[in-house]
């Protein structure tokens, strides 16, 4: 059985008590609300100056993991404001978010420094949630499955076995991101589906089976449960939700 992850994205949010406060709801909650039996790792991912203190808040050996939302893709030097995977790693970081369609777009990141940024975050024994997705020009144009199986190849595929092992990958229509407009259910298996079978191409049937994919863009506590419910679809990746404590643990609770 592959891993079911629910992973919370908060974006450039919240003061630092505020994440603070955040964290100890969904920790409280989280030990309240009833699990059942298939329970996700859950994974939080504050911005840089959070993630020490949120980190050390979660509770040893519990579901709640902690994750950055990007990496340099240098290990280390005369690179004024930026912070490198081993810093991450070096705070307790597990996970960090790359290739999300804010970064490809407002700050130019392309297949070429997410090649970089991956391979510098898994050096550091990170685990890369890799984030693919169309436009809403894309989907209408019809191209959907072409673009995502050019991202996939042009950014993802370049790693070995071994390296893809550790990967994530978040599938994040642009058109549904922050806008209500949450895919359909069968709109993200038909994707998911798609990812899986891209894997297997490349890699083996074993990885493709094994790659946990997760969707994102408005999931919510109401529509959480019929989007987890899909074969292909191994959890969320969570932007707005994830910031009220007792609408992400409905997700968290939702499969
Ligand atoms: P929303 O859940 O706010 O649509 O954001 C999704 C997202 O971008 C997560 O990375």
């Amino acid at each position: 059985m592959r891993q079911k992850i629910v992973a919370g994205n908060w974006k450039m949010n919240l003061t630092y008590p505020a994440a603070l406060a955040l964290t100890d709801e969904i920790t409280a909650l989280l030990a309240e609300a009833p699990a059942g039996p298939a329970q996700p790792l859950v994974v939080v991912c504050p911005p840089f100056p959070f993630l020490a203190g949120v980190g050390e808040k979660l509770p040893k050996g519990g579901p709640l993991h902690l994750g950055a939302q990007n990496c340099h893709q240098k290990e280390s030097g005369a690179f004024t404001g930026e912070v490198s995977a081993p810093m991450l790693a070096s705070v307790g970081c597990e996970y960090v978010i790359l290739g999300h369609s804010e970064r490809r777009q407002h700050f130019r990141e392309d297949d070429a420094l997410l090649g970089q940024k991956l391979k510098t975050a898994l050096a550091a024994g990170l685990k890369p949630i890799f984030c693919v997705g169309e436009s809403l020009e894309t989907r209408e144009a019809d191209d959907t499955f072409a673009f995502i199986a050019k991202q996939l190849k042009d950014g993802l595929f370049h790693l070995s076995n071994e390296e893809f092992a550790q990967v994530v990958v978040a599938y994040e229509p642009i058109w549904a991101i922050g806008t209500g407009k949450t895919a359909t259910s069968a709109q993200a298996q038909e994707v998911h589906a798609f990812i899986r079978e891209q894997v297997a191409r490349a890699y083996t049937a074993d990885a493709a089976a094994s790659v946990s994919i997760l969707y994102g863009g408005s999931a919510n506590a109401q529509n959480a449960r019929e989007l987890f419910g899909q074969p292909d679809v191994d959890g969320g990746l969570i932007g707005g939700a994830s910031l009220k404590a007792p609408d992400f643990v409905a997700i968290i609770r939702s499969f």
